[in-house]
């Protein structure tokens, strides 16, 4: 395009109808990237490609899979957006959940990037960046707005979701117009009265939408996702039928519905007691950015003074809905919790659904409580939680508003990306524009041709551990699977430098594999193969340190293997004396 208009000084003084066809023509190519979400729920970001610029929507993080030892968190590859940092524009945030903006930190140690995201997420990323000591160039948006980042022209547009302010985006760009729902669903009585703004999905479908990411968490769900209005009805139930001491866990996130427990608590004459770090936090933020406006700081008090008020004055909003090992309602049901004893018919309600992973550790504690002969109140029996997330009628009501040319399904595993492919077919959408990516491929768009290009770039986990980024390699994970499920034998032998010769017995050390003193017989078999595999080596002449730690490594390991099927990790250390 810039090369038409500076070289070509003919065509550059056509009438304006004629360069406006010309342009319509020429569109320049676009490309759609994921870097992350897509064959997972998690690590949502996805990049937009277009005349030399990107823009980057969302940047989150997954939790690791039950097989990565030791590591904390898991974030898209940032290789590809690395090489071409000069035309990384800006990041757009959908909301605030982590799996959108975890990864922001990690992002902004490798590039400066200006971020656009609504108040509550963007308060959120800041309180994340101070733990960094990270600094960002951060633009508070709100629905409605429309904003330039380089040549992309954005709207941000108002959904429903689990989190207050939520985001779907309208990207405009001389490529094209690209819809990215973010995570929402259709409530039409949300707690804070903000409905989705449909009438403008549908301005958007008219105008012509040429790919639309969405949501596909929900879409193996039926029907319609209630709405909040269903919390508020069960809440109300609980606190009408109760005297006793009532103790709600939840996600800190989920301002709104902590704002009706507030609400509710206040109407039955309760005071209100925050226990765990992230609640506190997230309450202390959605306090100074207003969303509790309407709730004099008096209701509140402090969790150390909960116990000296009387059980039907006191209401206890807690984190730890997820079963996580150090949070206050995990510290509560194991009686760690410096303030709160938990009493029978204590009412303890879990307001959220176990994410995939958690079901375990949720009922450990669920059984802990009934122990304590507490009434625990679940989800699953009353409806103290509803989903964030959109089922399948309102997926087919967004599709048949925005009926864009191309279609990928989005934030969701393959069983979902494939589940949402087939109701956009089953809607009319023709099968070759829809478009099943994985993270790192990328969906490049022409005026004329759609290419799929699997491998892009790389799409890779890359690992966190502790604050080190991408320093722990599969190597490592193997290591660490192995020590876990096997332990660790050492073998130190001390060799005469000059000769070869053994100095002394070799000595075996073990950690984790078996009880020594139980197994004399086994270590002194063990120490036989040492000796046998040095006077193998020895005649072979191969007692250089390497081929000696290689050979006594092999030997040990068949050995064990054949008499213990175990294999721990085996570490020769050889010392020339
Ligand atoms: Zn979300
Ligand atoms: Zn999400």
């Amino acid at each position: 395009m810039t090369r038409y208009r500076n070289n070509n000084k003919r065509r550059a003084k056509a009438p304006a109808k004629a360069i406006q066809k010309n342009k319509e023509k020429v569109r320049p190519p676009f490309r759609i990237i994921p870097l992350g979400g897509m064959k997972e729920i998690g690590k949502n970001c996805t990049l937009i490609e277009c005349n030399d610029e990107i823009l980057i929507i969302d940047c989150g993080f997954a939790f690791p899979e039950y097989e990565m030892f030791g590591i904390d968190i898991v974030i898209p590859d940032f290789t590809y957006l690395k090489e071409n940092i000069e035309k990384v524009k800006g990041l757009i945030i959908t909301h605030g959940h982590e799996d959108h903006i975890g990864g922001i930190p990690y992002l902004l140690q490798e590039m400066s990037v200006p971020v656009f995201a609504s108040p509550l997420a963007m308060g959120m990323i800041e309180h994340k960046l101070e733990e960094y000591y990270l600094n960002c160039e951060g633009h508070v948006i709100k629905s409605g707005d429309r904003f330039s980042i380089g040549c992309f022209s954005v709207e941000a547009i108002q959904t429903n979701h689990s989190i207050a302010d939520s985001l779907a985006y309208s990207i405009k760009f001389p490529g094209g117009h690209v819809v990215h729902t973010g995570d929402f669903k259709i409530d039409y009585s949300p707690l804070d009265g903000k409905v989705i703004d449909l009438n403008r999905f549908s301005q958007l479908g008219d105008q012509g939408v040429d790919v639309l990411l969405c949501d596909s968490t929900n879409v193996l769900r039926k029907g319609y996702t209630p709405s909040e209005a269903v919390v508020r009805r069960s809440i109300d139930e609980i606190f009408d039928n109760t005297d006793r001491r009532i103790i709600i866990a939840t996600f800190a996130s989920n301002v709104h519905r902590i704002k009706y427990f507030i609400e509710a608590s206040m109407e039955h004459h309760r005071r209100i007691a925050v226990s765990g770090r992230s609640m506190e936090n997230l309450l202390a933020l959605s306090r100074s950015l207003g969303y509790l406006d309407d709730i004099p700081d008096s209701v509140f008090v402090d969790v150390s003074e909960a116990r000296n008020i009387a059980d039907n004055k006191i209401t206890i909003i807690t984190t730890g809905s997820q079963g996580e090992p150090m949070s206050a309602l995990t510290r509560m049901a194991y009686d760690n919790h410096k303030s709160i004893k938990l009493k029978k018919n204590d009412v303890v309600v879990f307001s959220s659904s176990p994410i995939p992973g958690n079901e375990k550790v949720i009922s450990q504690i669920v059984n802990r409580l009934y122990e304590k002969e507490v009434d625990v109140v679940l989800a699953s029996a009353m409806d103290v939680h509803v989903s964030g997330h959109a089922s399948s009628e309102e997926l087919k009501l967004i599709h048949t508003l925005i009926r864009p040319k191309y279609f990928i399904p989005a934030h969701g595993e393959y069983r979902h990306l494939a589940e949402h492919a087939k109701l956009a077919n089953a809607l009319g959408q023709s099968k070759d524009r829809i478009f099943i990516l994985g993270n790192g491929d990328a969906l490049e768009v022409n005026g004329k041709e759609t290419h799929l290009v699997r491998e892009f770039t790389s799409g890779e986990d890359v690992m966190v551990d502790g604050y080190g980024i991408g320093d722990v390699g599969s190597v490592v994970l193997k290591d660490r699977k192995k020590l876990s499920q096997a332990g660790l034998i050492t073998i130190s032998v001390a060799l005469d430098s000059a000769t070869g010769a053994l100095m002394a017995e070799p000595i075996l050390k073990t950690k984790g594999f078996i009880f020594v003193e139980e197994h004399m017989d086994l270590i002194r078999e063990a120490i036989n193969v040492v000796y046998n595999t040095i006077g193998k080596s020895t005649s072979k002449g191969a007692l250089d340190e390497a081929s000696l730690s290689r050979a006594i490594k092999s030997d040990m390991k068949t050995f064990i293997y054949n008499t213990t099927k175990k294999s721990p990790m085996i570490i020769p250390v050889i010392l020339y004396v």
